[in-house]
C-alpha cells in the first residue's frame, strides 16, 4: 500500500476552494466537434470534493476526449467546465496553473525516458512550480515512498517494470499538489499481473480523500471505491448514477449490455 515504506510528510491533497462535498469538477453542456463529428453531446455532470467517479463505456464512445477536457488538453466548442471554481474555458484562465492543479494519469506511463525516477519526479515541480530542487527531491521522495518504490529513486524508467513506473507517474502528479486526479485507463495496457499494485495505490488515494475522474473498465475498482459511476456511449453521458443503482439497476439498455458483457 502507499504507506508501505513509511507515511509521506505534508498534506497529500492541497487546500481547495471548495468545500467538502461542493463540486470539485463542473461539467456544464459540454459539446465538442472534430470537423464535422461530434464527439461529446450536452454532457453534464458534477464531481465534488472527495468524490471517486468512474467513466466506463464502449471504445469511442468519448471518455478520453471528457476527461481531456476537464484539464483543457481538448477544447470545446459548447458549454463550460470549472475546475474548483475556475472556468477552464475563459481568457483570463492561466491555463499552465490551472493543469498544475489537475493531475493526468494516461494509459502510457510517460516517464521521460532518459530521466532518473528522481528527475522525473522533480522537474515539472522545479520548472512549473518554481520550487528549490531541495524542496522538489524532498516532496518527490516523500511521493515515492507512498508508492512504495523509494529504492528505485536513481534508477531510470526502463528499468523499472509496467506497473512501477505507472505507480511513479502517479507519483509524478501527486508531486504537483493538484486538487483532482484524472485516470485514463490507468492499467489497460499493464500486464495482469501488475494491475493490482496500480490499483492498490489509487485505493489509497481514493480513501485518502482525492477527487479522482477515472475512466476504467476494472469494475473491481469501481465496486470497491466509487463513489458514482458515469456511462458513455457514442458521445453522451446515457447514466450518472450511484454505484449501486449502476450496478444493481442501470436504466439504460446499453449500460446493461455493456455490464452484461464485461461483468
Ligand atoms: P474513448 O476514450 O471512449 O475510447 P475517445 O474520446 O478517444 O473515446 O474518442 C471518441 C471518438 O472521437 C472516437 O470516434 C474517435 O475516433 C474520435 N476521435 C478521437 N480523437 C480524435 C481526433 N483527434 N480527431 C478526430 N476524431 C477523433
Ligand atoms: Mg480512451
Amino acid at each position: 500500500a502507499l504507506a508501505d515504506e513509511g507515511l509521506a510528510k505534508g498534506p497529500l491533497i492541497p487546500p481547495s476552494k471548495a468545500a467538502s462535498g461542493e463540486p470539485m469538477i463542473a461539467i456544464d453542456g459540454v459539446s465538442k466537434w472534430y470537423g464535422a463529428f461530434q464527439v461529446l453531446t450536452d454532457c453534464t455532470t458534477r464531481v465534488s470534493k472527495g468524490e471517486v467517479v468512474v467513466v466506463c463505456g464502449p471504445s469511442g464512445s468519448g471518455k478520453s476526449t471528457l476527461i481531456k477536457c476537464v484539464n483543457a488538453l481538448e477544447p470545446f466548442q459548447k458549454g463550460q467546465i470549472s475546475v474548483d471554481g475556475t472556468k477552464v474555458k475563459d481568457r483570463s484562465t492561466n491555463l499552465p496553473k490551472l493543469r498544475s492543479r489537475v493531475g493526468m494519469v494516461f494509459q502510457h506511463f510517460e516517464l521521460f525516458p532518459h530521466l532518473s525516477i528522481t528527475d522525473n519526479l522533480t522537474i515539472a515541480q522545479r520548472k512549473v512550480l518554481g520550487r528549490s530542487g531541495e524542496d522538489a527531491k524532498r516532496r518527490g521522495l516523500d511521493l515515492l515512498a507512498r508508492v512504495g518504490l523509494s529504492a528505485h529513486a536513481e534508477k531510470f524508467p526502463g528499468q523499472l517494470s509496467g506497473g512501477q513506473q505507472q505507480r511513479v507517474a502517479i507519483a509524478r502528479a501527486l508531486a504537483m499538489n493538484p486538487v483532482v486526479m484524472l485516470f485514463d485507463e490507468p492499467t489497460s495496457a499493464l500486464d495482469p499481473e501488475m494491475v493490482g499494485e496500480v490499483l492498490d495505490v489509487m485505493v489509497e488515494l481514493a480513501r485518502d480523500g482525492m477527487t479522482m475522474m477515472v475512466v476504467t473498465h476494472e469494475m473491481g475498482f469501481a465496486r470497491k471505491v466509487a463513489d458514482r459511476v458515469i456511462f458513455m456511449d457514442r458521445g453522451e453521458i446515457v447514466e450518472d448514477a450511484t454505484k449501486d443503482d449502476f450496478f444493481g439497476q442501470p436504466r439504460s439498455p446499453r449500460a446493461q449490455q455493456f455490464l452484461s458483457k464485461i461483468l
